[in-house]
């Protein structure tokens, strides 16, 4: 952490993985009407604070977690407790209503049950798991959340490229990483597999996923990759990858939705604030192209988890 972020920033990011975060939900208009959902939830005493880049997005106290876990409409599917920095990758993606999207990481399946929403249930959402207990739960999760426009794929996603060539619009790969964001200290079951060599195996796996990713676009698609982990290796050197293996096809386009705004002091985080950094440009020995500044490293606080986002267009 002391090599990737400023000074400024170090001891107030290193305090959040000791503090509790609060949590979000994300209001599903595929199941009953969103006004009518949030005066269910606002007449069961949960404290909704609204999100400027999302009018489904809601920021929620932490003790108000397994309450709405227990809701009916959380059963229902009407509501779904998704963190903020989650809610994001789906809203940067932008997918349309009749667009064919790929979901290349997929369970448990909140961010693929966003793009459906999104895109009114109307076009095709491709998803891929290969874990089979993960690949189940993705099906009921989507099921509930009343998405009707996902074919589900029980496959390695680094196959998936080279089998289907390219014909997707939007493509979300949600890779399985390290976690380093989801690191607490009072749960040390959270980072006790971690080690530098498991970020180097992680790291392999992203680059091949990245690629299958990318070979899925239709040119002038658009791929998001995402990660909760701040390893460069599993960030930065991912994206270089690919734009080392596909110099002429692969850009990367900033990260601009008009809330976005980097700020100065993070020491008094605001709900509608997200507080970025630029993606890394050096990274011990390796230089990466300039056009890396355009990813975003979000910083945790009491609001958003830690999160890496870049967004790229096939040429
Ligand atoms: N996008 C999901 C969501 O919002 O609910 C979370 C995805 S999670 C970060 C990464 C997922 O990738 C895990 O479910 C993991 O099982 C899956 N995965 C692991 N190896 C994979 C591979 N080779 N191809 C595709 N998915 C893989």
């Amino acid at each position: 952490m002391q090599q990737i972020l400023p000074a400024s920033d170090l001891d107030r990011v290193l305090a959040t993985f000791s503090l509790p975060r609060r949590a979000a939900v994300r209001i599903n208009p595929l199941r009953g009407e969103p006004p009518e959902t949030i005066r269910r939830l606002l007449a069961s005493g949960i404290e909704l604070t609204p999100i400027d880049w999302s009018s489904h997005a809601f920021s929620i106290p932490e003790a108000q977690r397994e309450t709405v876990s227990h809701l009916p409409a959380a059963e229902q599917g009407q509501v779904y407790l998704q963190s903020l920095s989650s809610q994001l990758a789906a809203v940067l993606l932008a997918p349309q209503p009749g667009d064919q999207v790929l979901d290349l990481a997929a369970a448990p399946g909140g961010k693929a049950a966003h793009l459906a929403a999104l895109m009114q249930n109307d076009g095709l959402l491709s998803c891929v798991e290969p874990i089979k207990d993960r690949f189940y739960r993705l099906q009921a999760n989507l099921k509930r959340q009343g998405v009707t426009i996902a074919r589900f794929y029980r496959t390695d996603g680094r196959t998936v490229g080279k089998k289907v060539g390219p014909r997707f619009d939007r493509v979300l790969l949600d890779a399985p990483c390290s976690g380093e964001a989801r690191f607490t200290t009072t749960e040390p079951a959270s980072f006790e597999t971690w080690s530098p060599r498991k970020i180097k195996e992680t790291s392999w796996k992203q680059i091949g996923l990245i690629a299958s990713a990318f070979e899925s676009l239709k040119p002038g698609g658009r791929l998001l990759y995402a990660t909760c982990s701040f390893a460069p290796e599993e960030n930065e050197q991912v994206v270089a990858s690919l734009l080392d293996r596909f110099p002429d096809s692969a850009e990367l386009l900033p990260i601009d939705i008009p809330q976005l705004q980097p700020q100065e002091s993070l020491a008094e985080p605001s709900a509608t604030m997200v507080p970025i950094r630029p993606g890394l440009t050096t990274w011990e020995e390796e230089i990466f192209p300039a056009d890396l500044r355009h990813t975003v490293r979000i910083l945790p606080n009491e609001f958003y988890d830690g999160f890496f986002l870049a967004l790229i267009k096939r040429r």
